[in-house]
């Protein structure tokens, strides 16, 4: 019900200036907060710190959560185990193309195991210190180790949207047959756009029948957008972080991807997005990466409301000057009317008469003034300054707040 609601809404709001026929109808969210997120440069998370943080994922129906490298240290293994342990969605931990580490991965209980490998010659020569044939050999042998073991296993090309595109076929088509269930499609540089990299899944999806993820990075600010083309091209699922925290500029943000799905696409993910704020601050706080104000969805302006107009009409109708098909309702979130230099008459009555005044549109259109003239001096218009304006401009509470 809830989601037809949406589709009728979008319809009358996109008035078919945009398209509303949904490209993609279910897609399915994998959380990296924990794995590639931890990776971001200054980040590390204690035991209750992932615990907290997996927990909250699990009961918002988050699909897959990345709980880790279990090969990387003994906290880290059993932070990755208890996950594994008392959480009921599918938990991954990550493994490179070792012996050791695929099964310290399998060992931890976990339900699926990632499998990486670069296969771009920049990586594959400078950073792995291996060759082509070498990758394609190693990747087999890892894969038919998490297959063996009788676990689900997602591979990765690592720095896919660099590699010489027919390697990158032959590598795809040689972890399919020996039954890899997810390919992961990594944009670890960050250098795709969401055109080229849509053509990308297409081509991924002529080399392989398992399912597509795709793993998206920001360092253009294309992370978001990448991972919704990926979508579009057909992929069934995207690795988000929360806040977009994780290595240089970080991943796509599971707000974003989340509620842009949902929201402008109309597609059923099945995740309570009520909790999303709360998720966010827990991070921010564990993670000590403070949120941009302007930071989409979660920053403290993504529902704040300050020139005359846009709060004019927001509070006639908060459609207005919102998306309409997001409400701050929808992600736990608060809208707020913010004093300052273009603040208009609107919203200064609505406070006042909050707080107890009963101005006249004279003392409104007052106050509204000093309002604007202390903002201009880009100090912050709090209540209580209010307040002290409406004294000094001789308005008193001639009705009493209950
Ligand atoms: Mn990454």
């Amino acid at each position: 019900m809830r989601i037809s609601l949406r589709q009728r809404r979008a319809i009358d709001f996109f008035q078919g200036t945009l398209a509303v026929e949904p490209e993609f109808t279910e897609v399915r969210i994998f959380d990296t907060t924990l794995r590639d997120g931890e990776q971001s440069p200054y980040v590390s998370f204690s035991y209750n710190d992932k615990i907290e943080i997996a927990t909250l994922l699990d009961e918002m129906g988050t699909h897959v959560i990345e709980a880790g490298f279990p090969v990387n240290s003994k906290a880290e293994f059993e932070a990755v185990r208890d996950i594994a342990e008392g959480t009921r969605t599918t938990v991954a931990g990550l493994a490179r193309v070792i012996e050791g580490d695929i099964m310290a991965a399998i060992d931890s209980g976990v339900n699926m195991v990632h499998v990486f490998s670069s296969t771009s010659d920049v990586q594959i020569e400078d950073s792995m210190h291996s060759t082509r044939e070498e990758v394609v050999e190693k990747s087999i042998e890892s894969v038919k180790l998490v297959k063996d073991a009788g676990v689900e296993c997602m591979f990765s090309p690592m720095d896919a949207t660099r590699t010489d595109l027919t390697f990158l076929g032959e590598v795809i088509e040689a972890v399919t047959d020996v039954g890899a269930d997810w390919i992961n499609i990594p944009d670890t540089c960050g250098v795709a756009t969401p055109t080229r990299f849509g053509d990308l899944i297409r081509f991924v999806r002529e080399h392989t029948d398992a399912y597509i993820d795709v793993h998206t990075h920001d360092d253009f600010g294309l992370a978001t957008a990448n991972a919704l083309a990926g979508f579009e091209a057909g992929a069934n699922q995207a690795q988000v972080s929360v806040n977009g925290i994780g290595e240089r500029a970080g991943n796509a943000a599971y707000e974003e991807v989340v509620m842009a799905a949902i929201s402008v696409y109309n597609a059923d993910l099945g995740i309570d997005t009520s909790r999303i704020m709360e998720l966010s601050s827990i991070v921010e706080d564990i993670s000590g990466i403070a949120t941009p104000p302007n930071k989409a969805i979660v920053g403290d302006n993504a529902f704040s409301h300050e020139s005359g107009i846009h709060a004019a009409g927001v509070i006639e109708n908060s459609d207005t000057f919102e998306p309409g098909v997001m409400t701050p309702e929808m992600v736990g979130a608060r809208r707020q009317f913010v004093l300052g230099k273009h603040t208009g008459t609107h919203a200064v009555r609505m406070y006042l008469r909050e707080e107890g005044f009963d101005p006249t549109e004279t003392q409104v259109r007052e106050i509204t003034r000093r309002v604007k003239d202390y903002g201009a001096e880009k100090k912050r218009v709090t209540k209580r300054e209010l307040v002290r304006f409406a004294r000094e401009s001789n308005v008193f509470k001639e009705k009493v707040k209950e």
